[in-house]
């Protein structure tokens, strides 16, 4: 028997993915995956465009019918998506590649190696840029006469592959967008064990460090074993499952909520560009060009041709407040937040207005969120171990759960360089 050192990682999301690929060959890794292998959504969306208003799309959750590996959670005011499966949310992402550790820098976590890094190993480009649809550059130009700077937005993405079909929120048909299941494939190969349909319920904690981890596999109460545990469950499964081991977490849960402004343009074939093709940073928040899939087929507003609605986004900074406790999300909108997406949204209107749609035929989408994290936020006293305290010294967390406020950007790029980092450590 090998004397190599066992590692157990939860979860294959941007976190997860990248522990396992990084720590197997140091350790012998088992990867507990709570989903099943992912399916891109590849039946054409029109005739389903059809059957809104029916019992099909009266409730945002029964999309898992359609696409089994997202999961959809109601809080009192918005839509929380993820994604449950191997990739994690990464395989439902639209594939922007953004750096943003402006929070991280701030604590004295330094994690410019391993962007370099990612940089090198990752197919992130702009390169989409030359396939843009006039409809695109219309709206780019637009930004700029506003002088909101647009920039070209970085994607995990291989260009020469991407059809221009927009779907890449409901699964790349053409395997043109990248996402973590390639990093898990890597681990694999090395040599890692991966269990799909494993669900990961809790730690056993003894004298300081975890013992066993337990959850149910095919039908099956199990425990297992190993010298090392990595969480990264993501921002919504992570503090489930501490909370349950008997480690608390804070009640800082932010999302990064999202809201479009959209309006008729007959003709205008937003849904066939990529999707949030440039981004303009404005303070709080990010506005971009972005076709609301579950706006489009659970909002009652939304109820025209698809290729007849031009939409765009604001994904907001929001406050960190809120809380999950096993099935029980709390998260609300703050007086704040809402003043923050105010000032989107009155951005948004005038973008619309000179894309030709006027204000009173504009409307909005569902207010939804896929950014979930922060409930045991990393301080600077942790800056050179990344471990909390609170933690068994054999149990870490490299996911969202570590960020120390929220980005009101894409995360996926920093949660995989602050995981590389950690890996580098143990
Ligand atoms: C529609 C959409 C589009 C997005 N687009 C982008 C984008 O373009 N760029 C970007 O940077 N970010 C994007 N995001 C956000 C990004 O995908 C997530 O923030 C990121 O994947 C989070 O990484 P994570 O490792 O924290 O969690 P996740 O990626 O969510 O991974 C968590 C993993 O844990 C597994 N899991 C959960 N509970 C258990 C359990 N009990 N036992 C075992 N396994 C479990 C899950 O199945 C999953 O594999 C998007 C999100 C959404 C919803
Ligand atoms: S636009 Fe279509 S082909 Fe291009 S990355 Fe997105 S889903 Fe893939």
């Amino acid at each position: 028997m090998s004397d190599k050192k066992t590692a157990i990682v939860i979860g294959t999301g941007a976190g997860g993915a990248m522990m396992a690929r990084e720590l197997q060959g140091r350790y012998q890794v088992t990867i507990l995956e709570a989903g099943g292998s992912f399916h891109p959504f590849s039946m054409p969306l029109k005739p389903f465009a059809g059957l809104r208003g029916t019992n099909l799309f009266f409730d945002p959750r029964m999309i898992s019918m359609l696409l089994p590996n997202m999961k959809i959670d109601l809080t009192r005011d918005m839509v929380l998506v993820r994604g449950i499966g191997t990739g994690g949310t990464t395989t439902l992402a639209t594939g922007n590649a953004v750096r943003y550790d402006g929070a991280f820098k701030k604590l004295g976590i330094d994690l410019d190696e391993q962007f370099e890094a990612l940089y090198k190993e990752l197919p992130i480009s702009t390169e989409h840029e030359k396939k843009w649809t006039e409809t695109t550059r219309r709206m780019y130009r637009v930004f700029e006469e506003m002088g909101l700077n647009p920039v070209v937005t970085p994607k995990f993405m291989d260009p020469g592959r991407c059809v221009g079909c927009g779907r890449c929120a409901i699964g790349c048909p053409t395997g043109a967008k990248w996402d973590t299941r390639a990093l898990v494939d890597e681990a694999l190969q090395k040599g890692a064990h991966l269990l799909n349909g494993c669900k990961v319920k809790e730690l056993e904690i003894r004298d300081g460090a975890v013992t066993s981890v337990r959850g149910w596999y095919r039908g099956r109460y199990y425990r297992f074993r190993a010298d090392l545990i990595v969480l990264a469950a993501g921002g919504l499964g992570t503090p489930v499952i501490l909370e349950r081991s008997g480690i608390s977490c804070q009640e800082r849960l932010f999302v990064d909520p999202v809201l479009c402004v959209a309006g008729p343009l007959p003709g205008i074939g937003q849904d066939r560009q990529v999707l949030m093709p440039f981004i303009s940073q404005q303070d709080g928040y990010i506005l971009s060009p972005y076709m609301d899939c579950l706006s489009f087929f659970f909002d009652r507003r939304w109820r025209l041709p698809m290729d007849g609605i031009v939409s765009m986004m604001i994904k907001l900074a929001d406050e960190e407040k809120g809380a999950v406790h096993g099935r029980r999300i709390d998260k609300t909108m703050t007086i704040r937040d809402h003043a923050g997406m105010e000032r989107g949204v009155l951005q948004c209107r005038e973008i619309l207005e000179r894309l030709g749609v006027p204000e009173e035929k504009q409307f909005l989408g569902m207010l939804n969120a896929g950014h979930p994290g922060g409930m045991l936020p990393l301080t600077a006293a942790e800056k050179d171990t990344l471990h909390a305290p609170s933690l068994p010294e054999n149990l870490y967390v490299a996911d969202a759960t570590l960020f120390p406020e929220s980005m009101g950007n894409p995360p996926i790029l920093t949660i995989m360089a602050l995981a590389k980092k950690i890996a580098s450590l143990l």
